[in-house]
């Protein structure tokens, strides 16, 4: 049994106390043998954590009790706790000694949606949301991040002797509208706490559970939001000409905006368009005054990007100029850039990954999905994105042979099996923090 195990396995006083060998390369393997070791013994609590948070969710900005439930746990653990910081999101600091600041993020908000999982822990919870009430779940498997992110901290402070330096663990609001990331950076984060030399995030996804997966670079997409609201002449359904349609305008638009794609784009680079709702009229025979129409715009690359902003803008123009009808309202927001991975965070991290992980640790495609985790990057924090499974690796195998895919995150099917999948959450972030302090020892 290593250095490594006994301090796992033993008290941090005892650990404390046994003395600091000089650098010696991080011996993956056996951490990931002791992480698990100490992970059986913790998780019956992170098993609670989970199963509590899973059955009462809360949705974006509004994730009051969760973050009391996550600030609650990191003080037991001797973190030093922020509450409020961009609305509900909360920052986690614990220092060791001298050296750089990692930071490890997890997400606090649920979906405003019905979870059919029949689970017994499944939620029944109900909220707010725009207006309206609405149930809400934890079908993007937040849950499952907040208790490997609280199941990190507490294996990185059994394994003090081994690094130095300040943890920053923070739990973001609103990732499901990524404003959180950018709320928290607004309200100070990164003035009124330290600006950390590394960070890390981890998301689940309808993979096998024991596997991690990563990409260099690029992965996640860009996101703009797409409005569009095509102002017609309402009238008699019977007398069109007396008319400017804009249900015509809006069909066009939807089938001719998708030749920005085929036709503008460069069809090796990534790039979509989706027009997910489409409102206009009340009945059969009368024409409406206007035609809204509403989507998603994802990408990779800004040029990319910019291509295919300047060609939809151009489709619904043209469109309305068809239809001799007055220039449409056009909003395309901007949502969130594609998340970048450092090439020197990821290459350290890897190391330890790949050892301990094998060939369960895979370099897979960027995720055509977002995630505001960008924010953190683009203010100037080098991380590595990585991503986890969460179902049996059978059913997975299975799934994929039948051709029918596992529901996926989102889903109201959407059922993470927790330990094994917490415990790849755990293991994975607490080698790749220790990467980073081992890195910094080295660099120093
Ligand atoms: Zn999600
Ligand atoms: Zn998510």
């Amino acid at each position: 049994m290593n250095r490594f195990v006994t301090c796992l396995l033993t008290s941090a006083a005892l650990c404390a106390a046994l003395p600091r060998q000089a650098h010696a390369e991080l011996d993956a393997v056996k951490l990931k043998a002791a992480i698990e070791t100490s992970f059986e013994s913790d998780y019956p609590k992170l098993d609670a954590i989970y199963k509590d948070l899973h059955a009462h969710p809360e949705i974006a900005f509004q994730e009051v009790k969760t973050a009391a439930k996550l600030a609650a746990e990191m003080r037991a653990l001797g973190f030093e706790v922020t509450e409020g910081v961009g609305k509900t999101g909360l920052v986690a600091l614990y220092k060791n000694g001298d050296g750089p600041t990692i930071m490890v993020r997890t997400e606090l908000d649920a979906l405003p949606m019905e979870e059919k999982t029949g689970l017994p822990y499944a939620s029944r919870d109900k909220a707010t949301w725009n207006g309206r009430e609405t149930f809400v779940a934890h079908s993007c498997g937040h849950d499952i991040h907040m208790a490997s992110w609280v199941g990190t901290a507490k294996t990185l402070l059994g394994l003090k002797d081994q690094w130095h330096g300040t943890l920053m663990f923070i739990a973001q609001p609103a990732e499901e509208e990524v404003a959180g990331a950018r709320a928290m950076i607004a309200d100070g984060l990164f003035t009124r706490f330290p600006k950390p030399d590394t960070g890390f995030a981890l998301h689940d996804g309808a993979g096998a559970y024991g596997y991690v997966s990563y990409r260099v670079g690029v992965g996640s997409s860009n996101v703009d939001g797409l409005f569009i609201r095509f102002h017609g002449r309402g009238g008699h359904g019977a007398m069109p000409q007396a008319t400017i349609d804009p249900v015509m305008m809006a069909a066009r638009f939807v089938v001719d905006v998708q030749s920005v794609i085929s036709r503008e784009k460069d069809p090796t680079e990534f790039g979509l368009v989706t027009i997910g709702a489409i409102h206009a009229g009340t009945a059969g025979n009368i024409i409406p005054d206007e035609a809204v129409v509403v989507g998603t715009i994802r990408s990779f690359k800004p040029q990319v990007r910019a291509k295919m902003l300047a060609g939809i803008e151009r489709t619904a123009k043209a469109v309305a100029a068809m239809a001799d009808a007055p220039a449409p309202e056009i909003r395309l927001d901007e949502g969130t850039k594609a998340v970048v991975n450092d090439a020197a965070v990821v290459g350290t991290a890897e190391k330890a990954l790949k050892a301990a992980f094998g060939e369960k640790f895979m370099v897979t495609p960027a995720n055509t999905t977002s995630e505001d985790y960008s924010e953190f990057v683009n203010a100037g924090v080098p991380s590595m994105f990585f991503n986890i499974g969460v179902y049996d690796p059978e059913r997975v195998a299975a799934a994929r042979k039948s051709g029918t895919p596992l529901p996926g995150n989102h889903s109201a099917l959407f059922a993470p099996v927790p330990k094994p999948t917490i415990a790849t959450g755990v293991t994975a972030m607490t080698l790749a923090v220790l990467s980073a302090f081992d890195q910094h020892v080295k660099g120093n």
